[in-house]
């Protein structure tokens, strides 16, 4: 009989995932987003269950902020961390909520054996580009809430960086100071908000190592997204506070025609073709993870997957 520690079965932490085995020329990871409907929810279990045949990395789960959302997010982290094999991260954000409550959060995701968190400030309710009102009794910044999380336990925190520079901060210099401040702060790794020109994410790289080489040493997982539809990637984009870069633009433009409505297999294969080559030269490139935000879809990402070599399992074959 073999000789299996009570560690074996300890929960994995990111960085530990980046750096195990894996299948294909890079280790992925997944995002999905708590449900709102039934429908909703088994459409989200279907996509874990495709997913979690291609082993990757790890998931994670953004986190919405009013009452309903934030329970049944709760609910579902703990059950992708209890009844899956997969590592999994709950985002968590700082919106609204008390110190109290947050330490509160970050009880019960530990309760459900929860300990890689994303750290997040969030942005406030209804308007993202909106002003940004802290809690009277919150925190003002991320890195307040890295600090907290780290106060309260044996966390593995990851923390938000942005490729094109945050938009509510004044240049990429202090935004950089920024994600280097969390990372300080106890952060082990940062994902991107997701981009369109492999460059803005090669430039910040390069920004974060000149900066503080220690920190710059932390992986930085590119999080990267097939485009489906021209009309939600572009409600996407403009309410993160980005732009779509203008070659990008034109390719998914020229391919969702002129007609009253855009031609959707047209666009959708045009936007797994440029997935495709921001995931071949990010490999390239030595990111560390792709990190794919698959809006809790399965068919896209596993198409991007497959061409880079990826075994999806058989993702692709129809049932
Ligand atoms: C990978 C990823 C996952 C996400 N998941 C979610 C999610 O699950 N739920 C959700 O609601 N949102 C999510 N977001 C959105 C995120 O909450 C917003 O982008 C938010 O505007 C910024 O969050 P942050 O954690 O980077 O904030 P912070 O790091 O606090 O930065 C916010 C702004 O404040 C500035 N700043 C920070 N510290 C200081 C300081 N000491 N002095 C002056 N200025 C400072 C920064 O430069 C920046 O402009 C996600 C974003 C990413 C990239």
């Amino acid at each position: 009989m073999s000789d299996v520690s009570a560690d074996a079965f300890a929960p994995s932490t990111v960085v530990e995932r980046l750096a195990a085995p894996h299948d294909g020329p890079v280790p992925f990871s997944v995002e999905f987003f708590p449900p709102r409907t039934e429908a909703d929810e088994a459409r989200l279990w279907h996509a874990v269950r495709v997913f979690e045949r291609m082993d990757p990395a790890f998931v994670s789960l953004t986190y919405g902020a009013g009452g309903s959302t934030r329970d049944r997010t709760v609910r579902i982290a703990g059950e992708l961390a209890t009844s899956t094999t997969l590592t999994t991260v709950a985002h968590l954000t700082a919106v609204n909520h008390s110190l109290d409550e947050l330490r509160g959060l970050v009880g019960a995701y530990a309760d459900k054996g929860i300990t890689n968190l994303l750290a997040l400030r969030g942005d406030p309710p209804g308007d993202p580009l909106g002003e940004w009102v802290r809690h009277p009794e919150g925190v003002s910044y991320a890195s307040e809430l890295v600090e907290l999380i780290g106060s309260l336990g044996d966390f593995h925190i990851g923390v938000a960086s942005f490729p094109e520079g945050h938009h509510r901060a004044p240049n990429l210099a202090a935004d950089t100071g920024n994600l280097i401040r969390k990372l300080r702060s106890g952060a082990e790794y940062s994902v991107t908000q997701i981009f369109f020109d492999v460059d803005d994410y090669l430039r910040l790289r390069d920004r974060v190592v000149a900066a503080d080489p220690e920190q710059g040493a932390k992986p930085i997982i590119p999080g990267i997204m097939p485009i489906t539809s021209l009309a939600t990637v572009r409600r996407m984009v403009e309410l993160s506070g980005s732009v779509l870069p203008q070659r990008v633009a034109e390719r998914l433009a020229a391919a969702a025609g002129d007609g009253p409505e855009e031609d959707r297999a047209a666009v959708r294969e045009v936007g797994i073709d440029l997935c495709t080559e921001m995931a071949q030269r990010l490999v390239a490139e030595g990111a560390p993870c792709l990190h794919f935000c698959s809006l809790n879809f399965t068919r896209a990402t596993s198409e991007v997957l497959e061409r880079i070599g990826i075994d999806t399992r058989g993702a692709l074959t129809p049932a």
